[in-house]
């Protein structure tokens, strides 16, 4: 530790002691001597929160009180997980430090900042290859998903929520409006017999009022408006509406998509809100989590136990896999490579049906991939735009609006059979052998049949294409 950093945290040293007490004091000396390595570079946090887990039946109110630190939120069914305010003039890695010393903490971590997983090289060309490729790029013919044929035996999960966890969703969009999830304690009307949703009140009770669509955790509102347009592109490749005349057609035709927003205007966010939306799709009764971002570094125990409670509920975890050409089994990327079995880490293809040449990889830690290179879906700028997006960002939400159709079609299915169902059904890649656990891209077709490899439906008539497909932009 250089000169610098110990001149500053003895001052630090000197203002904690006046507010801890000289026998918290002499602890917290010892430890700030040894900051975590996170405080010494590395993956970005927020520089006034920590996270902390209490162990079984600990009481940190006096800690906090000590501290002068709030807590802003607690999640109990995520091991009383607690997101803490630190005072403007304590330093991240002297609160972990002193919280960790305490014996009272199962673990004391930053609150990192996390980033999209979009790739910046937008395409504004083509059609949506990823979904049906007929070579119209001078692409692969049939390197795509199978959607047509899916669509065939099922294209509508209007029973099933998908959790978009996000930059937010533009709830106006002419392809996105009728797939929103929608409130039901803020829909209706209440006893003054006005509509809920504009009413300026919490009528279901949940801390936010009149969130109808989703909640903004970054700034606790009822209105996660995308100002950014990550989320809103994401949300149409899960469920773009199919066969309405206009725009694209998502992965599920019909399916109610929750908007939550942690994701701020430049797609940064912090861990402690995406936890907070992660347990909003808890209560709200999500079957399926879209996490279109991730960050390579120091992991987070409660995003982790976060997914895991999640998983708990039965809800199953759409992760990109990254962006930055890396083995993810080497150098994990989170929270894609969290071992947890609700899981699914999803690398990118390209119409050429080859692993993106941008995409991370790992023959243990990501499950399969999906389309994701220009890739057209919604754009948040007006009502009916549309723009193509690269990344793990979207070869994801591919994944996840196949959940859907799965979860819809066969109800009855743990969330491992689902994923079980779509990891054993993809079409093998030379690509992506050794890159990933399935050496696979998605098949939605198969995973419908539960079959690999068979002569399927050639009876049922001519394909499903939705009118929607065409007259793009
Ligand atoms: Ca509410
Ligand atoms: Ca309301
Ligand atoms: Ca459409």
């Amino acid at each position: 530790m250089n000169k610098q950093v110990i001149h500053s945290c003895n001052n630090t040293v000197r203002r904690m002691r006046r507010r801890v007490g000289t026998l918290l004091f002499n602890v917290a000396f010892l430890v700030a001597l040894s900051l975590p390595a996170f405080a010494q570079g590395g993956a970005a946090f927020r520089s006034d929160r920590i996270l902390v887990k209490p162990k079984a039946g600990a009481d940190l109110a006096n800690l906090h009180a000590l501290l002068g630190i709030q807590v802003l939120r607690a999640y109990p069914m995520i091991g009383n997980v607690e997101v803490l305010q630190l005072p403007a003039d304590t330093p991240v890695g002297f609160a972990i430090a002193l919280y960790q010393q305490s014996g009272l903490v199962q673990y004391a971590e930053p609150d990192f900042v996390v980033h999209a997983l979009v790739s910046p090289n937008d395409h504004f060309f083509g059609d949506l290859w990823g979904l049906n490729n007929i070579g119209q790029f001078g692409g692969k013919p049939d390197g795509d998903i199978d959607a047509p044929e899916a669509w065939d035996i099922l294209h509508d999960a209007s029973d099933i929520i998908v959790a978009v966890i996000d930059t937010g969703i533009r709830a106006t969009h002419e392809d996105l409006a009728a797939n929103l999830w929608v409130n039901p304690g803020e829909s209706g009307t209440d006893f003054l017999g006005l509509d809920k949703r504009f009413n300026g009140r919490d009528d279901d009770g949940n801390g936010y009022i009149d969130d109808v669509n989703g909640i903004n955790a970054i700034y606790g509102l009822g209105w996660p408006i995308d100002d950014h347009g990550h989320g809103t592109h994401v949300a149409g490749i899960v469920g773009g509406v199919g066969n309405n005349g206009v725009g694209v057609v998502g992965v599920a035709w019909r399916v109610q998509i929750m908007s939550l927003k942690f994701l701020d205007a430049l797609a940064n966010g912090a861990i402690s809100d995406a936890i907070e939306c992660i347990d909003y799709a808890r209560s709200k009764g999500a079957k399926i989590i879209n996490a279109s971002w991730g960050w390579y570094g120091e992991n987070s125990s409660a995003l982790r136990d976060a997914i895991q409670s999640a998983g708990n509920a039965g809800i199953i975890f759409v992760a990109a896999c990254g962006n930055s050409t890396i083995n993810n089994d080497t150098n994990p990327l989170n929270p894609a490579s969290f071992d947890l079995d609700n899981i699914v880490a999803v690398a990118a293809t390209t119409w050429n049906d080859e692993i993106a040449t941008w995409s991370s990889y790992g023959a243990t830690t990501v499950d399969l991939a999906a389309p994701g290179e220009s890739i057209l879906s919604c754009a948040h700028t007006t009502d009916s735009s549309y723009k193509y997006l690269s990344g793990t960002s979207m070869a994801t939400p591919h994944v996840a609006g196949a959940c859907a159709l799965l979860r819809s079609r066969y109800p009855a299915d743990t969330y491992r059979q689902t994923i079980d169902r779509i990891l054993s059904t993809t079409d093998p890649l030379p690509s992506l052998a050794g890159k990933c656990v399935t050496g696979g891209r998605l098949n939605l077709q198969k995973a419908l049949l539960g079959t690999n490899g068979m002569t399927v439906n050639s009876a049922v008539g001519p394909l499903a294409s939705p009118a929607a497909i065409t007259g793009v932009r």
